[in-house]
């Protein structure tokens, strides 16, 4: 089958990452069969130096054309907050989620096990294993709330950020992450704070009708709070975590350093019907732009996920996680993974490596 990649370059590591990732995509086509055609969209920064603005006319629907689209990452000091908003790359990336209603946002955090000793909990944890997916609610809840800000006359100013969900978008996340879960070890964790919150309330009743649809899948319901706690006290009991808007900013964050490195964290975000869009959970490191220093691992598994979820191929997506483990248990690291006393290798030759293990 011939798939069609809209490929978002964009700024600072972006095109290097991008590069590197494609060469491997490539590979795994050679290997299985499949042909991958290309289409270059210009989104960010350089969409902003080329055409003056960062979402350029048309992008949306050229990235509903695809199968797919991968993005490097955006933005960088040249284009800053000093900046009209339609020439700021943070804008065409609201923007650009906003159009293919991107709903949510899968990031998986697992330890690689090569890199067991980057993990910053007890070695015996580490040793445990982590491979759990957050399923983060995103286009809803208190960062898309009514926000206020008011003088009155007792307490001087207020302000109010309001959290509203509703059954229909509770659903939709929910059914995502149980279909989720059916592609892994079939274990749902649903995070709430229904002991204080309505909203709560309605999702947990949302989840618990749902999970009567899927008997083949365990679920539980932990409280914020708790699953703050044991992500860094046993994350190796977690499956697939779903949950709302800023509980999962928050969790994602943290179950993202419990495994080590910023440079090999990949993600998807995506909707029902568009294309799901594919990209590492760094920025565009403008510190290490152009200089062959940039890990490219977490693009290559942004890679392995638009296999798994957008292409069904779920083969082709073992195969590069195995090529990325293999290059990282035959001790090659980029700079950011390097301890001190290993050798140190490039961009270009971390994708060369990877590539050759596929
Ligand atoms: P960043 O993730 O770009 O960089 C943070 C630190 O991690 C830097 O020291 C950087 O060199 C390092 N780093 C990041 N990715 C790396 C990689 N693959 N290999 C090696 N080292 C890596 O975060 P920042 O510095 O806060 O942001 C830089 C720019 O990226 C800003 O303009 C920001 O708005 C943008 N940004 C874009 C996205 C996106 O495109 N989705 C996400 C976050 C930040």
């Amino acid at each position: 089958m011939n798939y069609r990649i809209a490929l978002i370059r964009g700024d600072g590591i972006g095109p290097e990452i991008v590069n590197e990732t494609v060469k491997v995509i490539d590979k795994v086509g050679e290997k299985f069969g499949h042909t991958f055609e290309y289409i270059d969209v210009l989104l960010g920064g350089c969409a902003t130096d080329t055409v003056g603005k960062s979402y350029p006319d048309g992008t949306a629907e050229l990235c509903k054309s695809c199968h797919a689209v991968l993005l490097g990452a955006v933005g960088g000091p040249k284009w800053g907050s000093n900046k009209p908003a339609e020439q700021r790359p943070e804008t065409a990336l609201l923007a650009i989620r906003k159009d293919l209603e991107l709903y949510a946002n899968l990031r998986p955090a697992a330890l690689r096990p090569a890199l067991a000793a980057a993990c910053p909990l007890k070695k015996e944890t580490a040793e445990g294993g982590i491979d759990l997916l957050m399923v983060r609610e995103l286009t809803g809840g208190i960062y898309f709330g009514k926000r206020e800000k008011y003088q009155t006359e007792e307490r001087g100013l207020e302000a109010t950020d309001l959290m509203a969900y509703s059954e229909m978008e509770i659903e939709r996340i929910g059914r995502k992450a149980f279909e989720m879960a059916r592609l892994r070890r079939k274990k749902v964790s649903s995070v709430d704070k229904a002991n204080v919150l309505e909203t709560s309330r309605l999702w947990r009743s949302v989840m618990h009708r749902l999970a009567k649809e899927y008997p083949d899948v365990d679920y539980e319901d932990v409280l914020v709070d708790n699953c703050a706690m044991q992500l860094v006290r046993d994350p190796g009991q977690f499956d697939v975590v779903v949950t709302e808007n800023m509980f999962g900013d928050i969790l994602s964050d943290e179950a993202s350093m419990i495994t080590g490195s910023i440079g090999l964290l990949p993600s998807a975000s995506m909707g029902d019907g568009a294309p799901a869009l594919y990209e590492p959970i760094h920025g565009s490191a403008p510190d290490i732009a152009g200089q062959d220093r940039a890990n490219p691992i977490a693009t290559i598994l942004s890679a392995a996920m638009m296999f798994r979820y957008s292409f069904q191929l779920p083969a082709e997506a073992d195969v590069i996680e195995a090529a990325v483990d293999k290059a990282l248990a035959d001790g090659w690291r980029t700079a950011d993974i390097a301890k001190a006393g290993e050798r140190v290798i490039g961009t270009r030759q971390m994708g060369q490596i990877i590539q050759e293990n596929i």
